[in-house]
């Protein structure tokens, strides 16, 4: 009766999600009667009487207002401002929060380009980074200063698919006035909602699983409506704001999160189930795993497990280019979250930019491989994967 009860539960929420992806956020009435919103091709617009003024460069044309509502609704959170590309998104948003003498907390594994720019450009502007093991609470608070003004997290790091302690990493800011963020990319809002857990930020590449279709860059940054507003500002002064027409193509995207996101966790997983069984196959890195040491946190906090997943080939880098050279289906390219399976090494793309000392302290070994999974039928990606691995 318990479980029919909450899974009855699960379904009545997941239907309002759906719901949201079409609903959410839309103008009323609809322009000229379109059922889709078409897109406002206008760098300006008209001064009105109590309007602020519109321009494509502040991000609040109609395509930007409507796109921001529904990603707000979509994570039950207060506001939303989208951005030219992820990057812009993070960029802008600690840029607004922190100025020179600040400090900040940030998660050691970051995606590559975080990385780089909080140990690279931040250093010159006088602000100073800590990392933190997001899995490790009890180490954190030896690493405030009396500077210290943020703590930034990502859901699930890549290529290892760690899963930080999201909820003590949000009791932790607030017990302290820190301003917490996390970048939610790879669980997308339908598998985690960091406003529901207290989070003040949540960030988007929505390049990745947001669009979903690899044609478009774009960022999001969701949360509480006094920052929003504050990073809106600050980004009409930095200029990175995302064009009208990939908006559009973003809103459209984005109507489909839910029914390809869905597939996407259910793929991946059966995907990392078969890795795991093959011998040719040292490791797999997939939080849906019982063998992932965070699987236990991911069931508990996620709906899913997500889309990408990453394994080590026996014979390191050289067996893992053979791999990639005789797969017929998956591209050898970066990003994730489209509708094409994307396959690629770490050491040599991603984290290409770090040292290789810096790659050992993350774990990340040469034979690595990262699968962002597609919508391919889940047996013709395993199939592919078969005859890759065989001999000959
Ligand atoms: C891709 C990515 C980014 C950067 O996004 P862009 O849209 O490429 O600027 C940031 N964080 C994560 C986790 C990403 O995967």
């Amino acid at each position: 009766m318990q479980t029919k009860h909450s899974s009855n539960r699960r379904q009545a929420l997941e239907q309002g999600f759906d719901t949201k992806l079409i609903h959410a956020g839309e103008l009323v009435p609809r322009v000229h009667g379109a059922v889709t919103l078409p897109v406002f091709q206008s760098a300006t617009f008209e001064l009105e009487d109590d309007q602020p003024v519109r321009y494509i460069r502040q991000g609040n044309t109609p395509n930007h207002t409507v796109l921001g509502n529904k990603l707000a609704a979509l994570e039950g959170a207060e506001a939303c401002h989208v951005t030219g590309s992820g990057m812009a998104a993070i960029s802008t948003s600690l840029l607004t929060i922190l100025s020179t003498g600040d400090h900040l907390l940030a998660q050691w594994g970051l995606y590559g380009g975080t990385h780089e720019l909080l140990s690279r450009s931040f250093p010159k502007l006088g602000i100073a980074v800590e990392w933190i093991d997001a899995n490790c609470p009890e180490t954190w608070a030896a690493k405030l200063r009396p500077t210290t003004k943020l703590i930034y997290v990502e859901s699930m790091s890549s290529p290892l698919f760690r899963v930080g302690d999201l909820l003590a990493v949000a009791a932790f800011a607030r017990a302290n006035g820190l301003v917490s963020i996390i970048d939610n990319t790879f669980a997308s809002p339908l598998n985690f909602r960091p406003a529901e857990s207290c989070f003040d930020l949540s960030i988007h590449s929505g390049t990745k699983y947001l669009n979903g279709h690899d044609d478009i860059a774009a960022g999001a940054v969701i949360g509480r409506r006094e920052w929003v507003t504050k990073i809106a500002h600050r980004m009409s002064h930095f200029g990175g704001a995302l064009d009208p027409h990939a908006a559009f193509l973003l809103h459209r995207g984005l109507k489909t999160l839910g029914v390809r996101v869905r597939y996407q966790n259910e793929s991946a997983l059966k995907i990392a189930e078969f890795l795991e069984s093959q011998s040719e196959i040292e490791r797999v890195n997939y939080p849906g795993l019982q063998s992932h040491p965070d699987h236990a946190r991911a069931r508990d906090l996620f709906l899913g497990f997500g889309g990408t997943l990453s394994f080590e080939v026996v014979g390191g880098a050289a067996s893992a280019e053979r791999l990639m050279r005789r797969l017929t289906l998956p591209v050898a390219a970066p990003s994730l979250g489209g509708v094409d399976s994307l396959v690629m090494r770490p050491a040599a793309v991603s984290h290409a930019g770090l040292t290789g000392a810096e790659r050992a302290a993350l774990g990340i070994r040469d034979g690595l491989v990262r699968l962002a999974v597609g919508l391919e039928t889940t047996e013709d990606l395993i199939l592919d994967l078969a005859q890759a691995l065989a001999d000959g």
